[in-house]
């Protein structure tokens, strides 16, 4: 017996029997940016039993603004987040269990991401993959837990399974936005105290829910920490809903070839093959040494001409920057990494 969990087993919502139900929770965090950072910081230290760490990307200097996890180390060496994440957070608590995964998250391996967890925490950035984590829960039947930052607003809500409870898509539609007419975090910003303030919010909800508490939240909490705004909306189920109306899926199960996606204000474009591989950075660097300047680590594979520069996770995943037409970036991959 310790009394590293003292002072939350003292609070009446949580006691020792909370904290025993947080210890048996299997939790994964998909996205560990801004949001992520805390969301994965709050839980480890909370003591939740299990976390799964989800990321596509690497740490940047522009991160440490607000992806409070990380250190101008991981920046210098652009560590994949997952792994920098998990480096320090087991050194934060020991005791749990963590997984890291380096993945772009998509309807072909969202099921092995989620099937086995108790809660989903969206921490991601776009809505794409916020309409797959909605779908595949849904599917699952299982708990996820939406939010989202800009400049100095945000908004969260939980969207737990049931007859008579909304999902994502009663609430937004299933109609995303063109590439470009909303604003991003690039464009518009967005201040730290905003995601701290969502994932904290996210984190709260999360262990009302894994300690089978009544009081989590039902409905949407918007804020705008500039105009001092808080309010809660109420959010009611369409029965007309295509996905927990009818179960009709736009994102879930569906099969693609290869995925180009621009990444948000980074002048880059990630590419995405239809197979993972798994590829021997070794003989590859070999391949490319006479084209350009090649780097590598035990994750990532960087390559530069002058031109463009890729950077090819182990899984064959890539991204490719100073380019941002993404069959350009298609045309790049094939020719240098080939499909
Ligand atoms: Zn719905």
């Amino acid at each position: 017996m310790d009394d590293r969990y003292s002072r939350q087993e003292a609070f009446f919502g949580i006691g020792k029997e909370g904290q025993k139900k947080l210890k048996e929770s299997r939790v994964a965090v998909i996205g560990l940016g801004a949001l992520g950072s805390v969301t994965a910081n709050n839980l480890a230290r909370a003591g939740v039993g299990f976390l799964r760490l989800i990321d596509r990307d690497y740490v940047e200097l522009s991160n440490l603004q607000r992806q409070s996890l990380y250190t101008e180390k991981d920046a210098a060496e652009a560590l994949p987040k997952a792994v920098a994440a998990y480096e320090h957070l087991k050194q934060i608590n020991s005791r749990i269990q963590m997984e890291t995964v380096i993945t772009d998250v998509n309807s072909s391996n969202i099921d092995s991401l989620i099937e086995d967890v108790d809660l989903i925490m969206d921490a991601t950035d776009n809505f794409e993959v916020r309409m797959l984590i909605n779908e595949a829960c849904h599917h699952h039947q299982k708990t996820w837990i939406y939010g989202g930052a800009l400049g100095a607003s945000g908004m969260t809500m939980n969207f737990i399974p049931g007859e008579d409870k909304p999902c994502l898509c009663c609430l937004m539609g299933t109609g995303l936005s063109a590439p470009g007419s909303e604003p991003t975090c690039a464009t518009a910003g967005v201040l730290n105290t905003t995601t701290n303030i969502i994932a904290s919010l996210q984190c709260t909800e999360a262990l009302k829910i894994l300690t089978g508490s009544d009081a989590a939240r039902t409905r949407l909490l918007v804020i705008d920490l500039w105009e001092n705004s808080f309010d809660l909306i109420s959010a009611v189920k369409d029965p007309q809903c295509p996905v927990c109306g009818k179960g009709e899926y736009e994102y879930y199960g569906k099969l693609r070839g290869i995925q180009t996606t621009s990444l948000c204000g980074r002048d880059s474009v990630q590419v995405v093959p239809e197979h993972t591989a798994n590829i021997d950075f070794a003989s590859f660097a070999a391949k490319l040494e006479n084209l350009g300047k090649v780097s590598r680590n035990a994750y990532t594979l960087d390559f530069d001409n002058g031109q463009f520069q890729i950077k090819l996770f182990k899984n064959g995943r890539a991204i490719i920057k100073h380019v941002t037409d993404e069959k350009r970036a298609k045309s790049i991959y094939s020719e240098y990494i080939g499909l």
